[in-house]
């Protein structure tokens, strides 16, 4: 659950400050993505999320929103141990940011619990990951995934080095600018579409498989051992781009289920994210399907 409260100011080290506008969203990059793929998934798709809450107030406002948005919640149980996660979030009038997130019940899942998910992992085509939840059960679960033929798609955020071992179970790894520059150990920088080849060649050579730059406002940066793909963003109003690459992620989920091509699965990614970057919010700001086929739509006539 996201608290968010827009202040004139961060406070310092033991100042209080007084906030104006205060929202609870719905938020955490899991059930964001998960919100994108009920939202965005046809008739002929179900969205599962797998995860874990506390006993207390979030766990069922947060189940009930995600069922509202189509996605089965069967997977998210309930832990005493630990209270639901939370990020708080201050947001100041240059629109600057600054989150403390407590992941709480979401440390609980361990590699003990992957075996319970075969259920849920067969017969899906695609399995999204990642990383607020603890790298040891990613791993085991990414390992499942691939072992039942379940494309595996990674978004390696919050940003981190990852292992060869690990990158080698994920099909689609999916990072932004920071992440990528992260996992190449190199100072974060802004990274340009001719950059892109030779900064997914070098994540490529980590291990995965297949990787897609995010890359903002210029779009996306697709690279495999065979072909290579570059979407520009859509031309919009941006006003707050929290969730963009969540809504990316889910987005380009639903189209490869759905068995589009890649060019295909690019554009829609990015116009699902086109137009959650014009809202407020994280999963508030999803579009729904039926939003994202018009402004397609709109965009080709
Ligand atoms: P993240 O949200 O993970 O930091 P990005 O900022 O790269 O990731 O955004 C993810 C995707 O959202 C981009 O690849 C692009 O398709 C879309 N996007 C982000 N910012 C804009 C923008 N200003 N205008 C249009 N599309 C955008």
């Amino acid at each position: 659950m996201d608290f968010v409260v827009h202040v004139g100011k961060f406070p310092t080290a033991g100042e209080t400050v007084l906030g104006s506008a205060f929202e609870m969203d719905p938020g955490g990059k899991g059930a964001n993505q998960a919100c994108a793929a009920g939202r965005l998934g046809g008739p002929s798709l179900q969205a599962k999320m797998i995860g874990r809450v506390g006993y207390d107030l979030f766990a069922d406002h947060l189940k009930a929103s995600l069922g509202a948005d189509s996605v089965d919640v069967s997977g998210v149980h309930a832990t005493r141990s630990e209270p639901t996660g939370v990020a708080f979030i201050w947001v100041d009038r240059a629109g600057q940011n600054s989150i403390v997130v407590a992941p709480g019940a979401n440390n609980a899942l361990s590699p003990r619990d992957v075996e319970s998910l075969r259920p849920a992992l067969m017969g899906a085509s695609t399995a999204l990951f990642q990383l607020e939840t603890p790298l040891a059960f990613v791993e085991a679960t990414l390992q499942l995934a691939r072992s039942l033929g379940v494309r595996t798609i990674l978004d390696p955020a919050p940003a981190q080095t990852l292992s060869p071992k690990f990158l080698g179970h994920v099909d689609i790894l999916t990072p932004n600018e920071t992440e990528a520059c992260l996992l190449l150990s190199r100072p974060v920088v802004r990274i340009g579409m001719t950059e892109a080849p030779e900064i997914a060649g070098a994540i490529r050579s980590l291990g995965a498989h297949t990787v897609i730059l995010k890359l903002g406002d210029q779009g996306c940066y697709y690279q495999d051992d065979r072909e290579e793909w570059t979407a520009p963003a859509f031309k919009v109003d941006a006003i707050d781009t929290t969730a963009a690459g969540d809504t990316f992620n889910g987005a380009l989920a639903v189209a490869l289920a759905e068995g589009e091509s890649i060019d295909r699965a690019l554009r829609f990614a990015n116009a699902a994210s086109a137009l959650s970057v014009t809202r407020r919010g994280a999963q508030l700001s999803v579009p729904k399907r039926s939003e994202v086929d018009a402004f397609l739509k709109s965009c080709a006539s």
